[in-house]
């Protein structure tokens, strides 16, 4: 599995974008659109935020953890919820939320995260992660 993870670093926070765990669904382009911008280069500009709470809080909405942060200003990094949970999603991925550890065959961390989105489909060309596949190979799962 390759992978292209890209940091975008502000004065207060720092963030980090998976290409790869990125299904477009556009949480973060809908939620703050001075900060992520894909017409521009960089697309990322923490900066634009009007606060780092604000940034982290649209952050937190990125369901695939594609998107993730570091704290520069001393505020607190994300928290998992204290249950961990995975939910189907209609049509796609399996949604995993809380301290999560993904582990290959040989029992290897592959990834932890507190938001992933895992294949369902077994179209996926990064799996175990979802990267939108599920739409062009027709998955359906109401
Ligand atoms: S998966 Fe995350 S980074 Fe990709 S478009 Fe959705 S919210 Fe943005």
């Amino acid at each position: 599995m390759s992978r292209r993870v890209r940091v975008y670093e502000g004065s207060a926070v720092e963030v980090t974008y998976d290409v790869a765990r990125c299904i477009h669904a556009a949480r973060c382009v809908r939620g703050l659109p001075a900060v992520f911008d894909t017409r521009r280069k960089p697309w990322i500009e923490p900066d634009r935020a009007d606060s780092a709470d604000e940034l982290v809080r649209v952050i937190e909405t990125c369901p695939t953890g594609a998107l993730t942060y570091r704290r520069l200003d001393g505020g607190a990094d994300e928290q998992p919820s204290a249950d961990a949970t995975v939910a189907a999603s209609r049509d796609g991925p399996l949604h995993a939320r809380g301290r999560i550890v993904v582990v290959g065959p040989a029992g290897e961390a592959i990834t932890r995260g507190t938001r992933l989105a895992l294949c369902r489909c077994g179209a996926s060309a990064s799996k175990p992660f979802c990267d939108g596949s599920h739409v062009e190979a027709g998955f359906s799962d109401p």
